[in-house]
């Protein structure tokens, strides 16, 4: 028990320096029972999870209306997509959606102390570097990069074209030769610190109620009922009526009886999801973890305090990572070279053979470069179509599914946790419409496809 006490102490410790500026701390251990009942539980205490369970709580009636239980089996976060992700949030997506869920989040980071503000704490601060994204065409996608600008312009983002003229005017360091065009965001565009964000949602949602609990959800207890479709298919219908939490150094399950439980388990959606009837293929969650490696590299002479959130038409991208010449690079692999994720090891030949070649052609600075450090991190990714699954599962009927957000679910979730909150307790959707990434398509088989994927 000792040992146990010493090893958390010395993992806050950690997580407290790694926090700069933050006097708060950025993980509750609470190793408590969770109650025996719940309105709703929340399997998933990343960014996504918290910030459903904050906005449970900001749109029920009254304060004791709703009771909450965020459930997360690792509370240092060591996988967590959120707090391995680049922290980027950008506007220019080829999606309606997407451009206006990342909009409505950039309106709430802006405001984000009076969302999450709590009263007597320090108030929050992201650590928000603006600056926008710059995109680059090459001569055959320059005209799709067109469409995307005019559909983000008429989504209320603040977009700019730029000539390869313009281009090297802006940014001289650039080579431009291969470049079409560029689209670069003038607002409500950078990166900013997503563990502040995760540890925000956390502490105004248990402010406002909601319960945390260390422990694993290992399965769940469901009733099944047979529903018969117009064109005579009989199909199972189940409803979870328990929450099986397996508690830190246990072998037991603590039941929790609820009404509804959210999937935000990121990655594990698509293997929590198949807890429920597992032999029922039809209700599969397409979302299964996809390994990403970021590199930290250190040059001196590279472009600087004025470096965009550059994406290259490559796929490479890279962004300022401080102010002392480091900047953070990747690029996502091809498909079957998908490295394998039973760990989050580096693969730093994957550097040398796929992202640095890029980084050097665009930037000739970047042939000096060294490389400081790596981490790697997993997608919460959806395989049919990379975009997030927001909606009620169309086989569990009292399971509502909020992941699959592949490389931008932390800048949507502000606005996705919202939109849930408006789904189970106003019946629908008040904001943003977000049934085009509901369930229909992926029962259908009909991806809705993001051109701006990173
Ligand atoms: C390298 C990298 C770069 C990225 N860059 C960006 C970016 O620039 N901008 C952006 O918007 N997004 C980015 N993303 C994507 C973004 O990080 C994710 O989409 C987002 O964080 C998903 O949040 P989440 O809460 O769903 O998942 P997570 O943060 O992974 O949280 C899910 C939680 O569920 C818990 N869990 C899983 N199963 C169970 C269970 N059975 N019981 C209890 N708990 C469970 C896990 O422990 C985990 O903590 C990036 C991701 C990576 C990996």
């Amino acid at each position: 028990m000792k040992d146990l006490e010493d090893q958390l102490s010395s993992m806050k410790q950690k997580a407290m320096d790694a926090l700069p500026g933050s006097s708060w701390m950025p993980m509750q251990i609470n190793s408590a029972l969770p109650p025996e009942r719940a309105d709703v539980v929340i399997v998933g205490g990343g960014v996504v999870g918290w910030s459903v369970a904050y906005w449970l709580k900001m749109k029920q009636r009254s304060r004791e209306e709703v009771k909450v239980v965020v459930v997360e089996k690792d509370p240092t976060y060591s996988q967590a997509s959120t707090v391995l992700s680049a922290g980027g949030i950008r506007q220019q997506f080829s999606l309606a959606e997407n451009i206006l869920l990342s909009l409505h989040s950039a309106q709430f980071l802006k405001n984000i102390n009076e969302h999450l503000g709590v009263l007597n704490e320090e108030p929050v601060d992201l650590q928000f570097n603006h600056s926008g994204y710059l995109f680059l065409a090459s001569d055959e996608a320059a005209h799709v990069m067109e469409e995307n600008y005019a559909l983000q312009r008429r989504a209320g983002a603040k977009v700019t074209l730029l000539s390869p003229a313009q281009l090297r005017q802006r940014f001289p360091w650039i080579r431009t030769d291969d470049v079409a065009l560029a689209s670069y965001g003038l607002e409500n565009e950078g990166w900013f610190d997503p563990w502040t964000l995760l540890n925000a949602f956390k502490r105004k949602a248990i402010s406002l109620g909601v319960v945390s609990c260390s422990g694993e959800v290992t399965g769940f207890q469901y009733n099944t009922n047979h529903m018969w479709t117009p064109d005579g298919e009989k199909v199972k219908l189940h409803r979870v009526t328990t929450v099986k939490v397996q508690m830190p150094n246990s072998l037991e399950y603590q039941p929790v009886e609820c009404a509804v439980v959210v999937n935000a388990a990121g990655a594990s959606s698509g293997k929590l999801a198949a807890m429920v009837a597992p032999e029922d293929t039809a209700g599969t969650v397409p979302v299964e973890p996809r390994k990403r490696y970021v590199y930290v590299v250190h040059c001196p002479d590279g472009p600087g305090l004025d470096t965009p959130f550059l994406i290259d038409y490559s796929g490479v991208y890279f962004r300022r990572e401080g102010l002392g010449g480091n900047y953070i690079a990747g690029t996502s692999p091809l498909e079957g070279e998908e490295p394998d994720t039973a760990d989050l090891e580096v693969d730093h030949q994957f550097f040398q053979d796929r992202v640095w070649p890029s980084l050097a052609h665009r930037v000739p600075a970047f042939e000096r470069l060294k490389v400081t450090g790596a981490w790697a991190g997993f997608y919460d990714y959806n395989t049919l179509d990379q975009n997030g699954i927001v909606g009620v599962h169309p086989l569990v009927t009292n399971m509502y599914v909020a992941s699959g957000f592949s490389g931008h679910g932390l800048q949507q979730a502000p606005a996705v946790g919202r939109a849930v909150a408006e789904l189970m307790l106003q019946g629908g959707y008040q904001t943003i419409d977000l049934s085009e990434l509901g369930f229909r398509r992926i029962v259908r088989q009909e991806p809705v496809l993001e051109r701006n994927i990173v």
